[in-house]
C-alpha cells in the first residue's frame, strides 16, 4: 500500500452480515458461505482479532453483530448481548497477541463498537456495559444502514453521552457532508464512508454550493473549475467540461479527477472543522456550511 500514516481495520462482522441467507450465527461466532466458491468459513472473535493482528493496522475493530435497523426488540436485545460476550473475547485475544513476541504491531489499539438497532435503551444500557472494558475508542455501529438521518441522530443524542468522554468516538459508514457536520456537533471525532469514492465515480462532486452531477449538459462548455478556488490536482488544471467529456467518453481519467476532488473536499472539511472547534466557533462554522450546501449552482 505504501501507506506510512495509521491504518484501520474493520472486524468482518458487518461483511458478515451483510451476507444475510448464506450465514449462521453461533455462540461461538459465524459460519458463512464464500460468495466465492461457496467454501464453508467460520469466523469468531478470536480469528478476526488473529487476521487483523496480521496485518498490524493501528486499530483494529471489535467483531460485532450488526442487526438490521428494523430487527424486533426481542431480537436486537439477545444480538446485543452477545455482541458484549464477544467484545470481552475480543479485549482477552488482543492482549494475548499484542503480547507475543514476533506481532508485527504489539501496539494495535482495539475499538469497541455500540449497537442497539434503533431501541435508545439498548443502546444506552450497551454503551455503559463496554464504557467499563477500557478500551481504546468505541464506535456507534448499525446506523446509516437505512434509517433516516433523522433518527439516527436522535440515537447520536441519546448515545453518545454515555460513551466515555476521554475517548475518540467513531461513527462508522457516515456519510454525506451534512451528516459529518451533525455527527461532531453529536461529538463524533471518526467517520468512514465510500460516498467520497463511490459518488465520484459517477461524477458526483461535493462543492460548498452543494452537490454536482457532472454528465449534466450544462456543464458542457463551462470552463471554470468543480469548485472556484479548490486547491486540489483536478480544480488546480481541468474544467467542468473537460472532466464531463472524459466521463461521457468512458476515460478513466474523469473518474480518477472526481474521486481525487472529493477526498480533497472532505479532508479539507475535517481540517476547518477542527479549526473551527479550537477557536470555539464550531456551531457558526456549523450554520454557514450547511447553508451553503442548500444553494444551487
Ligand atoms: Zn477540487
Amino acid at each position: 500500500m505504501n501507506w506510512d500514516k495509521p491504518i484501520l481495520t474493520d472486524s468482518g462482522g458487518f461483511q458478515v452480515f451483510s451476507l444475510a441467507g448464506l450465514r449462521k450465527i453461533k455462540e461461538e461466532g459465524v459460519y458463512f458461505h464464500s460468495h466465492v466458491d461457496g467454501r464453508k468459513i467460520f469466523m469468531g472473535p478470536e480469528e478476526s482479532m488473529q487476521i487483523q493482528s496480521n496485518l498490524a493496522s493501528t486499530i483494529a475493530m471489535a467483531f460485532d453483530e450488526c442487526p438490521s435497523s428494523v430487527a424486533d426488540r426481542d431480537y436486537v436485545r439477545k444480538s446485543v448481548d452477545r455482541t458484549t460476550r464477544w467484545l470481552k473475547r475480543c479485549k482477552t485475544e488482543m492482549a494475548r497477541l499484542n503480547s507475543l513476541p514476533d506481532t508485527i504491531n504489539p501496539n494495535q489499539m482495539l475499538f469497541g463498537i455500540n449497537q442497539g438497532a434503533v431501541y435508545e435503551d439498548i443502546r444506552i444500557e450497551h454503551a455503559q456495559q463496554i464504557a467499563e472494558l477500557d478500551l481504546d475508542g468505541y464506535a456507534v455501529g448499525g446506523l446509516a444502514v437505512g434509517e433516516s438521518h433523522e433518527e439516527m441522530y436522535r440515537i447520536l443524542d441519546a448515545v453518545v453521552p454515555y460513551l466515555p468522554q476521554n475517548k475518540p468516538t467513531y461513527l462508522m459508514g457516515v456519510g454525506t457532508p451534512a451528516n459529518i457536520l451533525e455527527g461532531v456537533d453529536r461529538g463524533i471525532d471518526f467517520f468512514d464512508c465510500v460516498y467520497p469514492s463511490r459518488n465520484g465515480r459517477h461524477g458526483h462532486v461535493y462543492t460548498n454550493h452543494g452537490k454536482l452531477n457532472l454528465f449534466n449538459a450544462k456543464y458542457e462548455l463551462d470552463d471554470s473549475p468543480i469548485e472556484d478556488g479548490c486547491q486540489c490536482p483536478a480544480c488546480r488544471h481541468y474544467s467542468r467540461a473537460y472532466i464531463r467529456h472524459l466521463l461521457k467518453a468512458k476515460e478513466m481519467l474523469g473518474m480518477r479527477l472526481c474521486v481525487l476532488h472529493n477526498l480533497y473536499f472532505y479532508n479539507h472539511m475535517m481540517e476547518e472543522i477542527r479549526e473551527a472547534i479550537e477557536k470555539g466557533e464550531y456551531k457558526r462554522y456549523k450554520a454557514k456550511k450547511l447553508a451553503g450546501f442548500e444553494e444551487t449552482t
